[in-house]
């Protein structure tokens, strides 16, 4: 069994990542296991140095340690790279030249504007296009989920809370893989980078249950191994909204300058646990 915990490295680790990396920290160990700790830092107009050895020294405190140094995805570009070639090979990607405001100008044209659920959903509007050699931006590059889900047909997904799940390829629309600024997107580099790191069961929040969706087409689509599940109930705050970086008393940092045990502190999240 290979776990692990993904923080990115743009504020400080709060509650809630502590659950996380918890979670992942003790099924690994609890079944003779590995567990990794990676930094999904390809945002780099958000990414900050200084949240890198803050995030490893309140996972310390927590008596949790990475069993192999911390990869960093922004030293795995060519890869995300390559992984983009291999579904551009495939015909399951399209460039997309839109800017924000053309898309929302499109969706408030449109009167059964698609839907997921996080809000409106990609119209589609380059997807017929053929790219015209006169772009002078580079364009980002966004999932064909129709031709996707043709080429690796029903798909299902275990999730040790939710059971077995059928995919949705649609849920998320035609996402972006690769924006034109950073070349990459949260959802290739995290399918990339567990298939390279071998991760065997992925914990995580369940506020990225859709997002699995999107995964297990895209493992299907460049041949990676398929992972097992268990996305978590969120912790909460008092108000029993979701942790947020503006929670910065609910910080790991905070509660430790406050004197709270590491027993404390998962206690604390545990007792703030949304339902699933
Ligand atoms: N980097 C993501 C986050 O901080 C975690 C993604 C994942 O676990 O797949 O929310």
């Amino acid at each position: 069994m290979i776990t692990r915990f993904a923080p990115s490295p743009t504020g400080l680790l709060h509650l809630g990542h502590a659950w996380s990396a918890h979670l992942a920290h003790q099924m690994a160990k609890e079944n003779n296991g590995t567990f990794l700790i990676r930094f999904e830092d390809i945002d780099h107009t958000r990414v900050r140095p200084e949240f890198y050895q803050s995030a490893l020294d309140d996972l310390a405190y927590l008596e949790i340690y990475s069993d192999l140094t911390p990869i960093k995805q922004l030293d795995r570009l060519p890869y995300y790279q390559k992984a983009l070639q291999q579904l551009q090979d495939l015909g399951v990607v399209y460039p997309c030249t839109c800017t924000r405001k053309q898309i929302q100008a499109e969706l408030q044209n449109l009167s059964n504007a698609p839907h997921g659920p996080e809000g409106p959903l990609y119209p589609g509007t380059c997807r017929d296009k053929t790219r015209s050699p006169s772009h002078k931006t580079e364009p980002s590059w966004r999932l064909d989920t129709k031709k996707a889900s043709k080429v690796t047909g029903p798909l299902t997904f275990s999730d040790k809370i939710y059971g077995t799940i059928e995919v949705n390829p649609h849920l998320l629309g035609d996402i972006i893989l690769a924006r034109k600024d950073i070349a990459t997107s949260y959802h290739l580099a995290v399918t990339v980078d567990d298939a390279h790191q071998k991760i065997t069961h992925i914990t995580r929040g369940n506020d990225l249950l859709p997002s699995t969706h999107v995964h297990r087409l895209l493992q299907t689509l460049l041949q990676l191994p398929q992972p097992k599940y268990l996305h978590h109930p969120l912790v909460l705050d008092n108000h029993g909204k979701r942790l947020a970086k503006r929670h910065d008393s609910l910080s790991i940092k905070a509660l430790i300058q406050s004197r709270k045990s590491p027993q404390d502190i998962l206690n604390l999240a545990s007792k703030n646990l949304s339902n699933p």
